[in-house]
């Protein structure tokens, strides 16, 4: 029998590597909680010191540049944008990675944030039918259709730092470790070669990848790491701000609609009741579907979880609410059936071959839970436009992007 955490709506069997201590609480908890034990006054200085290392190397490289923020358009970004010009006065230059399952929200999105900061962007845009390829490759492998983006997020960064010589990248949060808690904050963690291709890219390295026939040396160009010598060399700096400043999704999306005109979704999503976080690509849904099917959990579970975590929502309402969108189809299911050339019986069966069965047997907990203090209820009237509660629906922008639910491909 597989268990849940006793604070949060984890499974055991939550990937990657989640723990549970004697008490029965997961390590994504603990990371939470341990998060009151770090002096945030201290951590701030300290990357005070590094954004004067940032600034100095520039001046000795004679660099226009300082460092590169990756982007994609989604509220994190656009909070690292605001944060690093608007209060450390850094010279980022923006880096995308066009992975082609943009929603239309995302696309405008990346479009305000290039507006708001005036900063210079350069985009590498994955050709259509490489995308189809590699997904269709990695969906039956790995059961990921995402599988490019990771490995294009976390590659092609470097392959622009390497060329324009800017040591330091700069991404947001270390998503695993908000999530199931794989890492300890005492620990300030940097991009490592090893956790992009152990757990970003689930052990594949772009190169595996020719020995199918269909895949060719072009096709894999924006996942080729550089040689890791140059890296070396040059010594090129992956760091995850969430070690210096306390990440909260939620409060970091206020700041980013106030300043940087970031906008929200409107209408109600399959998989999650949250209207800010991941609204920029469609593919989502479906890799969120995947991972429900896989593992016995989805979205639903996650940001159920962090709210539950922030004291925003309480945990037999979460647990609902997580088991609803978690079982929801998403509607995106048959154009990305359709654009990977995959019927859905064939779909199912080889998802089922993927599966861990032993979640069907996730305990729902019975057990009381203690009285938890709900501070900024997620489903409050001033929290409207940010979960969607069908009782009081948030109000909407009037622009289809965010208003209204689409699949195509936009970006090119
Ligand atoms: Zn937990």
């Amino acid at each position: 029998m597989i268990k849940k955490c006793n604070n949060c709506l984890y499974p055991q069997n939550a990937k990657p590597t989640i723990q549970f201590d004697e008490k029965g609480i997961c390590s994504g908890c603990n990371y939470n909680n341990s998060r009151k034990l770090i002096n945030w006054n201290k951590r701030e200085k300290m990357f005070q010191k590094l954004v004067n290392e940032i600034k100095k190397k520039r001046k000795e490289l004679g660099n226009y540049h300082d460092c590169i923020i990756p982007v994609s358009g989604g509220k994190d970004s656009t909070y690292q944008v605001w944060l690093l010009v608007k209060k450390y006065n850094l010279k980022p230059l923006l880096v995308s990675f066009n992975h082609v399952f943009n929603t239309h929200a995302g696309e405008k999105n990346l479009e305000n944030l290039v507006k708001a900061s005036g900063l210079d962007l350069i985009r590498y845009s994955a050709g259509l039918s490489s995308v189809q390829k590699i997904s269709r490759l990695m969906v039956q492998k790995v059961g990921d259709i995402t599988w490019h983006y990771h490995a294009g997020v976390r590659t092609f960064p470097f392959q622009v730092a390497c060329d324009q010589r800017i040591p330091f990248i700069i991404y947001g949060e270390h998503g695993y470790s908000e999530l199931v808690g794989m890492l300890n904050l005492n620990y300030i963690v940097e991009h490592t070669y090893w956790s992009r291709k152990e757990h970003d890219m689930r052990g594949w390295e772009a190169e595996n990848l020719l020995k199918f026939k269909n895949i060719k040396a072009s096709d894999i160009r924006p996942y080729v790491y550089p040689d890791l010598n140059e890296i070396k060399r040059q010594n090129i700096r992956g760091i995850y701000l969430s070690n210096y400043f306390k990440w909260d999704g939620k409060k970091q999306s206020e700041i980013v609609i106030k300043n940087m005109n970031f906008k929200t979704l409107t209408y109600k999503r399959d998989r999650t009741p949250n209207l800010y976080a991941k609204i920029e690509d469609h593919a989502n849904d479906v890799h969120d579907y995947l991972k429900y099917l896989k593992f016995g959990y989805g979205r639903g579970t996650d940001d159920c979880s962090l709210e539950i975590r922030h004291n925003r929502l309480s945990r037999s309402e979460g647990e609902k609410l997580a088991d609803n969108y978690d079982r929801t189809i998403p509607r995106s299911l048959n154009f990305y059936l359709e654009f990977l050339k995959i019927k859905k019986n064939e779909f199912y069966s080889m998802i089922d071959k993927l599966s861990e069965k032993k979640f069907s047997k996730i305990n729902t907990s019975k057990r009381n839970h203690k009285n938890q203090q709900i501070k900024d209820y997620i489903f409050s009237n001033k929290n409207r436009n940010l979960y969607f509660n069908p009782k009081n629906p948030p109000k909407k922008h009037r622009i289809d992007a965010f208003d209204k639910h689409s699949t195509s491909f936009y970006g090119y």
